[in-house]
């Protein structure tokens, strides 16, 4: 299936996963909308994706606002008229102990990797419905299948986009012909690790010292994979870890 003038709109597009994704869609003809609360990242994306001939649309917005969302929707059907694909990916991992209580970061990451999702889902199921077709990517993660020390709350996360995944494929798929993707990587070299302040993590990390992470480009290109298989084809879930990780 082509992605020639498909509209898709990649939430977490300032960085890492989200930025490659961009560009990698973009370069395949997509008209991307692209989101985060970085709006300078964002026009910087928006700059190379153009120069290389694409299309994108810049909507600075935070994935646990309703509002946002619904300037996000306004925006792109101003621009493009519809939506085709969503790519869930905005997600924060401050991974901590659970004695060190970080409450806090456990609100957020709740609020960012499972509300934030659930947003844009209920932001698009209304075009998904009308047009019976479309296409949901989630992000979610080794730490999806497999828990780890220090991974409690953001494992808890994870496995939630997976089984979030499945039930909105169970109930879109076989009604209005959605297709549901859950992407699952493992380490993949990015700004991820940035949001961790227990000291006691980083002691934790310092054992992955040698591992050859993944690029943002290998979680694109499986993006891109999934997106463009033919129609009758569904590709439910793909679990990509660097060669290495156990
Ligand atoms: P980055 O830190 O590079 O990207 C995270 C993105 O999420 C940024 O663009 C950030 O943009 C955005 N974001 C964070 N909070 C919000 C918010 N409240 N509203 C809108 N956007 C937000 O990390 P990755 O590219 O690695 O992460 C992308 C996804 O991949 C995440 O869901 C992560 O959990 C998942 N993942 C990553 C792995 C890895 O090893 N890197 C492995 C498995 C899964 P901004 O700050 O501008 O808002």
């Amino acid at each position: 299936m082509s992605l020639e003038n498909k509209t898709v709109i990649i939430t977490g597009a300032s960085s890492g996963i989200g930025e490659a994704t961009a560009k990698k869609l973009a370069g395949a003809g997509a008209k991307v909308v692209i989101t985060a609360r970085r709006t300078e990242r964002l026009n910087e994306l928006k700059e190379t994706i153009e120069k290389d001939g694409g299309t994108a649309l810049v909507v600075t917005a935070d994935v646990t606002s309703k509002d946002d969302w619904k300037n996000i929707i306004e925006k792109t059907h101003e621009t493009f008229g519809k939506v085709d694909v969503l790519v869930n990916n905005a997600g924060l991992m401050p991974l901590s102990f659970v004695e060190n209580l970080k409450t806090d970061e456990w609100d957020t990451m709740v609020d960012v990797n499972i509300k934030g999702v659930l947003n844009g889902v209920s932001s698009v199921v209304p075009d998904m419905k009308e047009n019976k077709s479309g296409h949901i990517i989630n992000i979610s993660s080794v730490a999806g299948r497999k828990i780890m020390p220090a991974g409690s709350v953001y494992c808890a996360t994870k496995y939630a986009v997976r089984a979030l995944s499945e039930g909105i494929r169970l109930e879109m798929g076989p009604k209005y012909n959605t297709k549901v993707t859950s992407i699952e990587p493992g380490f993949v070299a990015t700004e991820l690790t940035q949001t961790i302040t227990d000291d006691d993590v980083q002691d934790m990390l310092s054992q992955f010292a040698d591992l050859k992470t993944l690029e943002a480009e290998d979680i694109a290109n499986s993006i891109h994979y999934a997106l463009t298989q033919p129609e009758h084809s569904s590709v439910n879930e793909i679990l990509i870890r660097p060669t290495n990780q156990d």
